[in-house]
C-alpha cells in the first residue's frame, strides 16, 4: 500500500524548550514485511516435500530389516532430521501467523485445570518418567484467550524444563492470582540459565548452548512463539533464574484478561 509510516520523537530540554523529530520508517516498516512474507512463504513452500520426504522414509522404515544395518541405521538418521525440519516448518509457520494475524476472534474463557492437565500428561511423555510434572492450581480467575495459542505457550515452556533439566527433576505448572491479575507459571529446579543471556531468551535461535539444544529437539523458536503469543494476549513473560538452582518462567495476564475478579489464594488441587 502506499502509506508512509512516520515515528515521532519528542524529547523535553528543561521547562520551555522540545525538540520533535519526525522518522520516515516506509521503506524499513516495508522491509520487514518482506520478510515476513518471504519466512511465511518459505516454509509453506516446504511443508509438501518435507511431508512426502518424510511419508517415503517412513514405508522404508517398515522394511528396514531388509536393508543391510549400514543403510538401516542411517534411514533411522534421515527420519529424525526429516521430523526436525517439519517441527521447524511448522514452528516458523505457527510464529508468522501470530505476527501477522490480528487474533482476538477466539478468545473464551479457559477451563485452567484442562488445560494445564493436559500439558502435564504431554510433558510427562516427553519425560518418560525421568522428571515429575505436577500441577499447582490456585483460586484464580479464568483466562480470556486463544486455547491454541496459549496451549501451544505453556507447551513450550512445558517442554523446554523437561528438555533442560537433568533426571529426578521436578517440574511444576502453576496458575495463581497475582497482584496486577493472574500468573502462569513453568518451574523446574534444574541447572538454572546464566542472567546474560535472558535478555535474549525470547529471539529467534538464541540458544544458551546450541549443541544441546539441537540434541534435545529444540527448533530454537519456543520462546519466540511464548514471548508474541503473550503479547497478542497483553501478557508479558518474566524470566528468573539462580544457576544450579532452576528456572522460572512466569507469563503475567492483566486482570482485564480475566473472566471474573480473582479472589484470595486458595489452593484446590494440587
Ligand atoms: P530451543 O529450546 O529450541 O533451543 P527456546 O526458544 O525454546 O529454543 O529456548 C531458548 C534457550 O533457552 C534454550 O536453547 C535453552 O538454552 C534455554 N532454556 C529454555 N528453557 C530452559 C529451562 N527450563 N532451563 C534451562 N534453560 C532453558
Amino acid at each position: 500500500d502506499e502509506r508512509m509510516i512516520l515515528q515521532f520523537q519528542i524529547t523535553l530540554y528543561g521547562d520551555d524548550e522540545r525538540l520533535l523529530m519526525a522518522r520516515d520508517i516506509t521503506r524499513l516498516h516495508r522491509l520487514e514485511q518482506m520478510r515476513r512474507d518471504f519466512v511465511a512463504n518459505v516454509s509453506h513452500e516446504l511443508r509438501t516435500p518435507l511431508t512426502v520426504l518424510a511419508g517415503y522414509l517412513e514405508t522404508y522404515a517398515d522394511h528396514a530389516d531388509q536393508l543391510p544395518p549400514r543403510f538401516a541405521r542411517g534411514l533411522g538418521q534421515m527420519q529424525q532430521q526429516a521430523h526436525r525440519m517439519q517441527n521447524l516448518v511448522e514452528d516458523l509457520l505457527l510464529l508468522s501467523r501470530l505476527e501477522t494475524d490480528r487474533g482476538g476472534e477466539d478468545h473464551a474463557p479457559l477451563a485452567m485445570d484442562e488445560l494445564l492437565d493436559s500439558v502435564r500428561r504431554d510433558a510427562e511423555a516427553l519425560s518418560g518418567g525421568r522428571q515429575t510434572v505436577t500441577v499447582e492450581r490456585e483460586e484464580a480467575a479464568s483466562l480470556v484467550g486463544s486455547e491454541q495459542e496459549i496451549r501451544s505457550a505453556i507447551s513450550n515452556l512445558a517442554f523446554n524444563a523437561v528438555r533442560y533439566t537433568p533426571p529426578g527433576s521436578r517440574i511444576v505448572l502453576r496458575w495463581r492470582p497475582h497482584p496486577e491479575g493472574a500468573c502462569l507459571e513453568v518451574e523446574d529446579d534444574g541447572e538454572g540459565i546464566d542472567p546474560v543471556h535472558i535478555p535474549r531468551l525470547t529471539e529467534r535461535f538464541y540458544r544458551v548452548d546450541k549443541g544441546r539444544s539441537t540434541a534435545t529437539g529444540g527448533t530454537g523458536l519456543g520462546l519466540a512463539i511464548v514471548k508474541h503469543v503473550l503479547l497478542r494476549h497483553d501478557a508479558r513473560l518474566e524470566i528468573e533464574s539462580r544457576p544450579g538452582q532452576g528456572a522460572l518462567f512466569r507469563c503475567l495476564f492483566p486482570a482485564e484478561r480475566l473472566s471474573a475478579p480473582s479472589e484470595s489464594p486458595r489452593s484446590v488441587h494440587a
